[in-house]
């Protein structure tokens, strides 16, 4: 058998790499990864984590407007970028520490430095003149921000610099409407920012509920963020003091600062993939089967750059069973269905399962389930935000397809009614569960009738 350095080298030091070392590490492997940025990538250093900080951090502002309602006053009431980026960055520091002593405990050899493949058994450490071994490559190098190719590009901005950022702008333009958008059109709007949302389309987060959708835009618009849809970029300006956004429709608007977030991409390049034939996809992702194997015997690549499903847990669950089936001696191929997920907006939302419209694609008879109400929290202070809750309903079988919520928690909720959904749940299994009160979520166990569309308006009611 031919003697190697490492029977396995993980390049990229994320959700997935981290997670796929330490396993096979502990299964009695002999592991090395490398990094070229920071152990943790993207979730941890500027990702999941930081953004779900400063989610937190932006929401104090209507917390603290709802709190006289309450009893509570304050005076002098301020808000201090610095001391919110600096704790955000220190928390990432700590977790990096975590993660890195992590892969130190499980025996995990570390390279801080990039890695790129030089053949199929082999990684050259780019910053020295070294090469490794290894029976078994992985490939979990993650993805990055795309920006669009429009003129003055380089003044855009991506998610990335906005964990780097020493002051806050007035304003800002952020262009697409994807989960990231929203999330980050949200936390300014909280910290005081101006901001407007630009995108080609007709309506944010592309694939989600209609419901959610439309429930969402309506929020955020009525809590004063500019969503501009079927909006078209022409050129980005630099101006005094800012940035000037010139649409394709003759409009300009005025910026303090300009962010896309408008995809992102998988990190292959220069990784040495074409020379191997590694198989590639639509946007130069590696493709894989359901082990996580390339089209090459001894490479295998799990999470963003494989572009399956692009979320940590994911990223996670395929670096675990990938490490189950070559080295455990278990075969498991990953479990796609069922992944709840949110978009921390504000108003929240989470969702698992089918939407309406893609259960319609697939399924004769849907029924739905609708609940739209004011969350109890809201009532003293006379929010007038509503609480969305949505079951798209197998009609011949009964079974829960979707479960769709938008309002406080709804990521909390979601994820337990995953587990619902995971088991093949009825709407029988909803209705005889005991509703917890008072709770928001109760609702999802007490909507007893099907939603009708309204009727259309006919005759003389119409011209009324
Ligand atoms: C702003 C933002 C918010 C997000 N929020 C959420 C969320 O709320 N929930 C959720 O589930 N997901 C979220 N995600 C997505 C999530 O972060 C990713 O799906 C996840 O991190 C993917 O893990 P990964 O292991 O594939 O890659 P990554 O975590 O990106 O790790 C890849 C690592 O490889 C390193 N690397 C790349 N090339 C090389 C090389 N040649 N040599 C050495 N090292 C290399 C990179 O530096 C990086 O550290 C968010 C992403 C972003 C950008």
């Amino acid at each position: 058998m031919a003697d190697y350095d490492y029977d396995l080298f993980v390049i990229g030091a994320g959700s997935g790499g981290v997670r796929a070392a330490r396993l096979a590490a502990e299964l009695g492997v002999r592991v090395g990864i490398a990094e070229e940025y920071r152990i943790g990538g993207t979730c941890v250093i500027r990702g999941c984590v930081p953004k779900k900080l400063l989610v937190y951090g932006s929401r104090y502002r209507s917390a603290f407007e709802d709190a006289p309602s309450f009893g509570w006053t304050y005076d002098n009431l301020k808000f201090d970028w610095p001391t919110l980026i600096g704790n955000v960055r220190r928390e990432v520091d700590r977790l990096n520490g975590v993660y890195t002593r992590t892969l130190e405990a499980a025996g995990v050899d570390r390279f801080l430095t990039r890695a790129v493949l030089e053949d199929a058994h082999t990684v050259r450490l780019a910053d020295r003149d070294k090469t490794i071994t290894a029976k078994t490559i992985l490939i979990a190098t993650g993805g990055h921000p795309i920006i669009p190719d429009v003129p003055g590009k380089e003044h855009l901005i991506s998610s990335n610099e906005c964990f780097q950022l020493e002051a806050l702008p007035d304003s800002i333009v952020i262009i697409g409407a994807g989960y990231i958008s929203m999330e980050f059109a949200s936390i300014f709007n909280g910290l005081g920012v101006h901001v407007t949302v630009l995108y080609r389309g007709d309506q944010i987060l592309r694939d989600f509920d209609d419901d959610l959708r439309n429930g969402l835009a309506a929020s955020m618009r009525k809590h004063g963020i500019d969503l501009r849809m079927n909006a078209d970029i022409e050129a980005v300006v630099k101006e005094e003091g800012g940035y000037r956004i010139r649409l394709k429709d003759g409009d300009s608007i005025r910026a303090g600062l300009v962010m896309a977030a408008t995809g992102r991409a998988p990190n292959i390049a220069g990784m040495g993939l074409e020379a191997l034939g590694v198989e590639r996809g639509w946007n130069g992702n590696i493709v894989v089967d359901e082990y996580s194997k390339s089209s090459v015997d001894t490479i295998y690549a799990v999470g963003d750059v494989t572009d399956r499903v692009n979320l940590t847990p994911v990223a996670i669950r395929e670096a675990n069973d990938f490490a189950e089936t070559l080295f455990n001696n278990k075969p498991t191929p990953v479990d796609y269905d069922c992944i709840p997920t949110a978009v921390f907006s504000d108003p929240e939302l989470g969702t698992v399962g089918l939407s309406e419209v893609k259960a319609r694609e697939i399924y004769a008879n849907i029924d739905l389930y609708k609940s739209l109400f004011r969350p109890m929290k809201y009532t003293l202070p006379g929010r007038d935000d509503k609480m969305l809750m949505k079951l798209v309903i197998d009609a011949d079988t009964n079974k829960v397809l979707g479960c769709h919520i938008l309002g406080p928690d709804a990521a909390e909720i979601v994820q337990m009614a995953a587990i619902a959904l995971k088991m093949g749940a009825t709407k029988a299994d909803f209705d005889r569960t005991m509703a917890l009160h008072p709770s928001s979520a109760e609702e999802l166990f007490t909507m007893r009738h099907r939603w009708e569309p309204p009727k259309p308006i006919v005759g003389s009611d119409a011209a009324a």
